[in-house]
């Protein structure tokens, strides 16, 4: 199926005149070098006039995409297969209709946890060690990768047998790093998990964009994040930072770690809160190619939306519309996020009828999460696509009851609601 896939991209492709391709490839390299310097100046007008460029690129290319799909829905069916804007936008209101007011609501309730807990220093060197730990944990030893360091953590697959992923350390960030280590070490292991016949092929990687979310998103919320890890964590925490975590208990570290916030940062966004970071940008993105909004006006249409689900706005382009790297380089990418977050939900429920995932999470054992996720999802590789890895997994299409059931049932409970 993946060959097809790659076949009929490259069709598409080829339908697109060479110098229009080479324009566009010009474009994204200004854009992003363009997106780096405004970071640094906060000057975002010379990243603005690359954006309409990039926009106007996009939607120049629709009228050779055009077929099966049209519009935006090629700009969506192309980073995702099958699922365009009506099937987004069905289940971004879901999300609005049963999140929205829980979200509303938590954000008025005092914090759980003793904030003084994020004033602490970890130093960087015992962080390092507890990284180790984790990815021992996770199966992923020194013999098939190697955790780097970054800016933007990020994973490489290069064969079945060499899979490396990233982090980045900082004093003030000790549950940030833990969290991104394990949320890589998902995309690796998916990948590590390949049937070996596929490694270093065409048929290496993850069935989709939202397929390999949905693995790494596994680890780190739905396991990472549960009261079961949180508990076999706590213990190791006070060994390697004896003095910061005698003043923490147990439930400070569990409530901190799923503490509901009305933050501006996409990637340091709770599990409740990170759909609503998504449906933003994925709003401005249909606005903006349905010829409903400009690019000057991003930065009002985010701030407008951020203050209607989150009460706050930011203070500027860098905590706000512009501080992800993504548009610099091309559009529909978000809502896999949250469509790869919705898919966990839906393969822990599977899961769950074959074993109970979270008592092994008490001894932080992941053998059998793993074994189950190589038999179900990860040996297909590429080989299948994204719906029907879903539905070999689990039994069903795609069905985002799942994660709303997920949230309400986790955050209620963490809330007293
Ligand atoms: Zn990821």
């Amino acid at each position: 199926m993946a060959i097809a896939k790659e076949y009929e991209d490259i069709t598409k492709q080829r339908r697109i005149p060479v110098d229009i391709i080479t324009k566009g490839m010009r474009i994204v390299n200004e854009a992003s070098l363009a997106w780096e310097e405004a970071r640094t100046s906060l000057d975002y007008s010379i990243f603005e006039s690359k954006l309409v460029k990039l926009v106007d690129y996009e939607k120049d290319c629709y009228k050779y995409l055009d077929g099966k799909y049209h519009g935006f829905d090629i700009t969506l069916t192309e980073m995702e297969d099958d699922f365009t804007e009506e099937k987004y936008d069905s289940l971004f209101n879901e999300i609005e209709k049963e999140i929205l007011p829980l979200v509303k609501k938590i954000l008025t309730m005092p914090k759980k946890y003793n904030i003084e807990l994020t004033k602490e220093k970890f130093d960087i060197d015992k962080q390092r060690k507890l990284t180790k730990k984790i990815c021992d944990l996770m199966g992923y030893s020194n013999e098939v990768g190697v955790v780097g360091e970054t800016i933007h953590p990020f994973t490489n697959g290069i064969n079945s047998c060499d899979v490396r992923t990233t982090t980045r350390y900082d004093e003030s960030l000790l549950f940030s790093n833990l969290y991104s280590v394990m949320h890589e070490v998902g995309h690796a292991t998916y990948e590590l998990q390949n049937n070996s016949e596929f490694s270093a092929t065409a048929l290496m990687g993850g069935a989709s964009c939202a397929l390999h979310e949905s693995q790494s998103r596994f680890y780190e919320n739905y396991l990472g994040r549960s009261r079961e890890f949180i508990e076999f964590l706590y213990p190791i925490l006070k060994e390697v930072y004896p003095t910061q975590m005698e003043k923490y208990t147990l439930d400070d570290i569990y409530y901190y770690c799923n503490d509901v916030s009305n933050q501006f940062t996409r990637t340091e966004a709770d599990e409740l809160t990170y759909p609503f970071h998504i449906i933003i940008r994925y709003k401005i993105e249909k606005e903006l190619f349905h010829n409903e909004l400009t690019v000057d006006k991003i930065s009002d249409r985010f701030n407008e939306l951020f203050m209607e689900y989150f009460g706050v706005k930011p203070k500027n382009k860098l905590l706000g519309c512009y501080q992800d790297v993504h548009w610099s380089s091309g559009f529909g990418y978000f809502p896999t996020y949250a469509l790869g977050s919705a898919m966990s939900a839906q393969f822990l429920a599977s899961m769950e009828k074959d074993f109970n995932p979270f008592t092994d999470m008490k001894n932080g054992d992941f053998k059998r999460v793993n074994a189950w996720l190589k038999e179900h999802v990860h040996k297909y590789g590429k080989s299948k696509k994204n719906l029907e890895v879903l539905k070999i997994a689990t039994g069903e299409d795609f069905n985002p009851r799942y994660y709303i059931d997920y949230l309400k049932n986790k955050f209620k409970k963490i809330y007293n609601i």
